[in-house]
């Protein structure tokens, strides 16, 4: 089990020449966002989608078609069969999304360039089982490029994008995976992706556990060969963990959910970018001048804060932690107790990783036509339970919005049932899932490298140098320019002039 700071593998690990020089190249895949279109989340099997998640835009939803695409014979253009998606006849459409993620995910684009003339997955066999998503297809595509093989399904039973899985088995990738898999389905397409004639896999890219989970029970000989297993989700770390506590664990396994690099982007700015998407979209209010309370001060909660505070919202705080609550203050916010502001805020956002912070007793206790939702975890932070009581009626108003109507007539607005707002009813920034898949491209290039013994069985974090390589990866993107420590420089701060930068314990 890696300690506290859990990076053991940071000292021993070198990183390619490419990879170095490559970071200070000025790259061109420098365009800013393009909007993908309307995208939803659901949970898998496992419910491991409220820890990691990906965009999900459609097209069509094919709903014309009724077939399970199980009693479909298809080909693609080359007469290949070796996949099993919705349609493959709507590659062209999921080929244009896949390109224009590719315009916001730079570094992955970058990796494929450097990787014309090197291949560091040459004979690798990633077997992956993630949601499959125009971002997921960009990484898919760089590990080929990169000499990979692939075979892949989905993490998640309804967010596949049929079009981008089709434009995968169309350029030959064995994708088996559409939107709305019966949970049989679900594991059946696990399995198609392993239990092949004259194919073994010798990596796994999980989000979740259930590819992992599914080995373990049905193949444990396929760890004799497999170099490791990447995974990146909360659940599935969790469950690695697990394994390795119980002596379980056969291989090394690369915790990339506990990068720097992903705890930043996924809490903090991906939730300053889209939680005034997911309010916009489902009440269409206007923020200026609206009174807010953030419960929880954490990485989400001051990124909410922050975008909220720009649009002109007056925004309180509600913490339990004098440090984070100290922070609040600082950033120019009120901190206050929920009970002294429940009744005049117009928006009331949970934050706190906690579970009922907003009770029934602070519901009643709502104003007229309050907005309450949670960006925290899963749909525990707002007692959504205590309104489902006989005397208040429930009115859905739109797709994830609902009114519920107290008999006075008092209504509170309820968003997506107080599951996480932004994966509900708002997109999450392709930039931000660059950062994710480039971490999980350098996870698997450098379980597949490493030499014999540098990984034990056990669960890693991605080394910190690697870690930054991904962040300088994206700093072209801005046209940013890094200052290089001088000689004299790194012998006061006692650093190697390549980094890391920052010892483990550091915070950012
Ligand atoms: P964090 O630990 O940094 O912040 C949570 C804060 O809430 C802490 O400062 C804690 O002191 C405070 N808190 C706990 N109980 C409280 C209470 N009763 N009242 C007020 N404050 C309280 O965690 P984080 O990184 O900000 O993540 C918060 C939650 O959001 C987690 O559940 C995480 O899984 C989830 N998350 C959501 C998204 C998303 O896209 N919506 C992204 C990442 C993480």
């Amino acid at each position: 089990m890696e300690n506290g700071d859990g990076n053991e593998g940071a000292s021993a690990f070198h990183m390619p020449e490419w990879m170095i020089q490559f970071a200070d190249q000025k790259q061109e895949f420098n365009k800013r966002p393009t909007k993908i279109g309307r995208r939803s989340l659901s949970r898998s099997i496992s419910q491991s989608s409220t820890d990691s998640y990906s965009s999900a835009a459609s097209y069509t939803d094919s709903s014309d078609d009724e077939t399970s695409p199980r009693d479909k014979q298809q080909k693609n253009s080359k007469g290949n069969s070796d996949f099993c998606v919705k349609n493959i006849k709507q590659a062209e459409f999921g080929r244009r999304e896949i390109e224009i993620a590719e315009q916001e995910m730079p570094a992955l684009m970058a990796l494929r360039k450097r990787a014309q003339g090197e291949k560091p997955l040459a004979g690798a066999k990633i077997v992956g089982c993630t949601h499959i998503t125009a971002q997921t297809a960009v990484l898919m595509e760089t590990l080929g490029a990169l000499g990979a093989q692939c075979r892949w399904a989905a993490c998640n039973i309804y967010s596949t994008l049929n079009e981008v899985a089709a434009a995968l088995a169309e350029s030959g990738f064995p994708v088996f995976a559409w939107k709305g898999e019966s949970e049989d389905d679900f594991w059946w397409c696990i399995d198609r992706c392993v239990n092949v004639e004259g194919w073994q896999p010798n990596m796994i890219l999980d989000d979740g556990g259930d590819l992992t989970h599914w080995i373990y029970k049905k193949y444990p000989n396929m760890f004799k060969k497999i170099k490791g297993i990447v995974e990146e989700s909360v659940t599935g770390v969790h469950r690695l963990y697990q394994l390795s506590k119980a002596g379980k664990l056969c291989v090394p396994a690369m915790n990339v959910n506990d990068s720097v690099t992903k705890q930043k982007f996924d809490n903090l700015y991906c939730c300053r970018e889209s939680i005034l998407d997911g309010l916009k979209r489902t009440t269409d209010m206007m923020f200026g001048g609206k009174q807010v309370v953030v419960c929880g001060y954490g990485e989400v909660g001051k990124g909410c804060c922050a975008a909220l505070k720009a649009m002109g919202s007056i925004v309180y705080v509600t913490e339990i932690d004098p440090i984070c609550a100290l922070q609040a203050c600082m950033d120019g916010f009120r901190l206050v107790k929920l009970n002294e502001v429940i009744r005049q805020v117009d928006i009331v956002i949970t934050c706190t990783g906690n579970k009922n912070v907003v009770t029934r007793e602070h519901l009643d206790r709502m104003k007229n036509s309050c907005i309450v939702c949670n960006m925290g975890h899963s749909n525990t932070e707002i007692d959504v339970a205590s309104l489902r009581t006989p005397e208040l009626t429930w009115e859905r108003v739109r797709s994830q919005v609902d009114h519920v109507i107290w008999p006075d007539g008092k209504r509170i607005i309820l968003l997506a049932e107080g599951r996480l707002l932004n994966l509900s009813c708002s997109t999450v920034p392709t930039f931000v899932l660059s950062i994710t898949a480039t971490t999980q491209a350098l996870a698997l290039i450098e379980l597949y490298n490493a030499p014999e013994g540098r990984y034990k069985q056990d669960v890693y974090l991605l080394p910190k140098k690697m870690d930054e390589y991904v962040a300088s990866l994206h700093l072209p993107t801005f046209d940013a320019h890094l200052t290089e420590l001088t000689d004299e420089q790194a012998k006061y701060l006692g650093l190697n002039k390549n980094g890391p930068f920052k010892p483990n314990y550091y915070r950012y």
